[in-house]
């Protein structure tokens, strides 16, 4: 914390520079100590200096975009945070092109392209992370995945430089992209959508919507799903949903984190839980899940610990 000259930040982002913030109050699962040193660039430039000072400097730092897959340590963040939002959110449309800043709100990125008559994001239209975020996990509902309405993503890496990188370099899978491992920063996207007609895409939305709403708990934080479905798995006994509910885990607690009534697989903060709650529910939901099925459910959010490294959630399990 010493060595960080929040003046020299704020030359390079001014007016983004946050100190002493409440990773409780900002993070989705409302979970979390104080962040010493929040940043909130609002241009490719500002993204790539910052990235360029930490390297010059050997500070490590952490980015993140609405914090909805993550899970902030009790402890807080001693490395200083880098969060793409609505500071970096423009929109400009190409005909059925569109090129989007990475802090772009995915839910009003899916409103404007039905406005536009375009059709093609509406099972993004209840993902409640940015456009980077969703870029990174390659997320989506409906069995789809935004990988594959993507044409380029523009990133930054560790010491500062600009790249361009088409799908095809990106390796798109299941909830996955290159973007988890390289540590790159994506700055913006350009997706491509078909024409479609409004009213249709509409009605499409709206029916996801109301779908998710009732399969999934809205009122209480939580990160989403928090394990991903294992194919193998899924074709021999189900979800991990169904698994979890299966082996009588729906309303378990841990302090005041719990295992969703509505849906086995979200762990909701129905007050007051704190990071070692969730992370305790997660383990012993691992284990015996792997005890029982043989099989590992793989996490799809990440426990961030405060010096900035993300570790699987399910980290505390090592029977794995
Ligand atoms: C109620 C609820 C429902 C959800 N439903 C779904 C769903 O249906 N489908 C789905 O796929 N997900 C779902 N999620 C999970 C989550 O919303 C998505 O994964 C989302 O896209 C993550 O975006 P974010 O901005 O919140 O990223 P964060 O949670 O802030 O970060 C997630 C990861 O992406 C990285 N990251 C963030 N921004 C960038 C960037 N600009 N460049 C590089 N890396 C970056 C972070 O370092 C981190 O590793 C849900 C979450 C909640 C809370």
């Amino acid at each position: 914390m010493e060595r960080i000259n929040v003046a020299e930040l704020s030359k390079i982002c001014p007016g983004g520079v946050l100190q002493n913030v409440s990773l409780a109050e900002i993070s989705q699962w409302g979970v979390g100590g104080k962040a010493d040193i929040l940043i909130r660039p609002s241009t490719t430039k500002q993204v790539a200096d910052l990235r360029s000072w930490f390297y010059r400097n050997s500070i490590h730092h952490f980015t993140i975009g609405s914090t909805s897959n993550l899970l902030f340590s009790d402890e807080g963040l001693r490395a200083p945070c880098v969060q793409l939002g609505n500071r970096l959110s423009q929109l400009t449309m190409y005909s059925n092109i569109v090129h989007v800043q990475a802090g772009v709100w995915v839910p009003s990125l899916a409103r404007r392209l039905m406005l536009a008559g375009l059709t093609g994001g509406e099972h993004i239209c209840g993902i409640p992370g940015t456009l980077g975020g969703l870029v990174c996990m390659n997320g989506g509902s409906q069995r789809k995945g935004i990988g594959s309405n993507v044409v380029s993503v523009e990133s930054v890496d560790t010491t500062g430089n600009i790249f361009h990188r088409f799908a095809s370099e990106c390796n798109f899978s299941y909830r996955n992209s290159i973007y988890q491992a390289n540590n790159e920063v994506i700055t913006s996207v350009t997706l491509k959508f078909s024409p479609g007609k409004l009213s249709n895409i509409r009605q499409d939305m709206l029916a996801i919507l109301a779908d998710r709403s009732r399969k999934f708990p809205r009122k209480l934080p939580s990160c989403g799903s928090v394990f991903k479905s294992n194919p193998e798995m899924y074709a021999e006994i189900g979800s991990p949903g169904l698994i979890i509910e299966k082996l009588g885990f729906k309303g378990r607690r841990q302090g005041g984190a719990q295992v969703s009534l509505q849906h086995a697989n979200f762990i909701v903060n129905t007050g007051g839980a704190t990071a070692s709650n969730i992370l305790k529910l997660i383990a012993e939901i691992s284990l015996e899940v792997k005890n029982s099925t043989g099989h590992y459910m793989e996490p799809e959010a990440f426990y961030v610990t405060p010096h900035g490294e993300k570790l699987p959630i399910d980290y505390l399990n090592n029977s794995k």
